[in-house]
C-alpha cells in the first residue's frame, strides 16, 4: 500500500523528520530518501530540530535542510500539520525532536519509521530493525524493496555511503555484517568518490576542534578497576573555543583506545549550568543503551548511547561515580 502509494502518479507531501544534533547516518540516510522521493516526483522536505556539525555541510542537498528555530518555526509547523506522510528517520523517541514533537502529535499524515535503534514505538509504517548497522542501510532497503535501485545515483550513493561510514566506525564495529559491505559495494558502483568523502569528514577540523580535543584529554581520567575512562568539557572552554555544532564529535572514542578499557564517558556542558549531555560508548558486552534508560533519561544502542542529567557538572560526575560501583562485576567480566 505505502510502496504503490509511493511510486504512484500522486504527488504527495512528504516530511522527512531527523534527530536534534543529527550525525552522519541521521544526516545521509535522510537526504539520499530525501533525493529518492524527489525523483519520484514528490513534494519533499527534511528538517531538523537543530543545527548539525560544520563536517557535515558539504553533503549533497544539505543546503536544503530546513532547521528549526524561532525564525523557522511556523513554516516546520504548517509543513508538518499539511503533509500526506512524516519519515522518522534514524530516531524513535519523540523527545529527540524537541518542539518539533509538538507540531507531529497534531499531523494527520501517515508516520513511517525507518530506525535502527531497540525498542521502536508503533507507528503507521515500520522500517526498523535494531540488528542493521545504520539508518542508511535500512534507507537501501527501502529503496530495493520497491524495485528501484537503479534510482540510486551518485548523491545518493554519497549520503549512503556517509552513513554506513559513520555509523560503523569505518566499517570496524561488531554491527558491520557481509550485507553492510555489499551495500557499500553498491553504492561504489555508482562512482562515489570514496576519498573525497573521507577527506571532507576527517580532514577539514578547525583549529579550535582540536584545542577542546586537548581539553578533554587533559581531564581523562581512568578507573582501571572498573575498566572505565571519563572525561569533560565546561562551558566556559566551549565559549574560549568557539564551539561550534559537532566539536565534540569523536572526543569519546579516545579513552575506549586505552588498553583493558571498555566503557567510556563524555561529559558535555553544553550549555551554561542544566542539563548536562553525556555520551556512553563501550566495547563487547556491557549495555550502555540499558545503562543510558536507567539513570541518564537516555538511550541509543548497546555500544553507543546518550542521555542528559539535570544536575552542574560537578554533580553530574559524582552521580556517575556513584552508581558505577553497582556495576563492577559486570564491567569486570564483561568481554
Ligand atoms: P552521541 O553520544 O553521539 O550523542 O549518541 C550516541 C547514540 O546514542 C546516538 O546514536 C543515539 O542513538 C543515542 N542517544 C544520544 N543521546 C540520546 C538521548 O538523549 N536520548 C536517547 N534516547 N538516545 C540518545
Ligand atoms: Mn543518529
Amino acid at each position: 500500500m505505502l510502496f504503490s502509494n509511493i511510486n504512484g502518479i500522486n504527488k504527495k507531501k512528504i516530511v522527512l523528520l531527523i534527530h536534534n544534533n543529527p550525525d552522519g547516518d541521521a544526516l545521509g540516510s535522510s537526504l539520499a530518501l530525501f533525493f529518492y522521493l524527489r525523483k519520484l516526483e514528490h513534494d519533499v522536505d527534511l528538517i531538523s530540530p537543530t543545527e548539525y556539525s560544520e563536517s557535515f555541510q558539504w553533503l549533497p542537498g544539505s543546503e536544503d535542510i530546513i532547521v528549526f528555530s524561532d525564525n523557522t518555526q511556523s513554516i516546520v509547523q504548517q509543513k508538518i500539520i499539511e503533509s500526506d506522510y512524516i519519515f522518522l528517520i534514524d530516531f524513535n523517541n519523540l523527545s529527540r525532536i524537541n518542539k518539533i514533537k509538538n507540531f507531529f502529535l497534531y499531523s494527520k499524515a501517515k508516520k513511517i519509521l525507518i530506525d535502527h535503534h531497540p525498542f521502536p514505538f508503533f507507528f503507521d509504517f515500520m522500517f526498523s530493525d535494531p540488528t542493521a548497522a545504520a539508518t542508511s542501510i535500512l534507507v537501501f532497503r527501502f529503496i530495493s524493496d520497491m524495485n528501484n535501485l537503479d534510482k540510486i545515483d551518485k548523491k545518493i550513493a554519497t549520503c549512503l555511503y556517509v552513513g554506513l561510514m559513520t555509523d560503523t566506525g569505518f566499517f570496524r564495529f561488531p554491527s558491520v555484517t557481509s550485507e553492510t559491505h555489499f551495500i557499500a559495494g553498491k553504492l561504489i558502483e555508482k562512482g562515489i568518490d570514496i576519498d573525497y568523502i573521507y577527506d571532507h569528514l576527517q580532514e577539514k577540523y578547525n583549529e579550535n576542534r582540536l584545542k577542546l580535543l586537548s581539553k578533554a584529554l587533559k581531564k581523562l581520567k581512568v578507573i582501571q578497576k572498573y575498566r572505565t575512562a571519563y572525561t569533560s568539557i565546561k562551558a566556559s572552554d566551549m565559549k574560549k573555543n568557539s564551539y561550534k555544532q559537532g566539536d565534540t564529535e569523536g572526543i569519546i572514542t579516545y579513552g575506549l583506545g586505552i588498553k583493558n578499557i571498555i566503557f567510556s564517558v563524555f561529559f558535555f556542558e553544553e550549555k551554561e549550568k542544566y542539563p548536562i549531555k553525556i555520551s556512553f560508548r563501550s566495547k563487547g558486552d556491557f549495555d550502555v543503551n540499558m545503562f543510558a534508560r536507567k539513570h541518564f533519561r537516555g538511550g541509543g544502542h548497546k555500544n553507543a548511547a546518550g542521555g542528559i542529567l539535570e544536575k552542574s557538572l560537578s554533580e553530574a560526575i559524582e552521580y556517575f561515580l556513584n552508581i558505577i560501583p553497582n556495576y563492577d562485576k559486570t564491567l569486570m567480566f564483561s568481554i
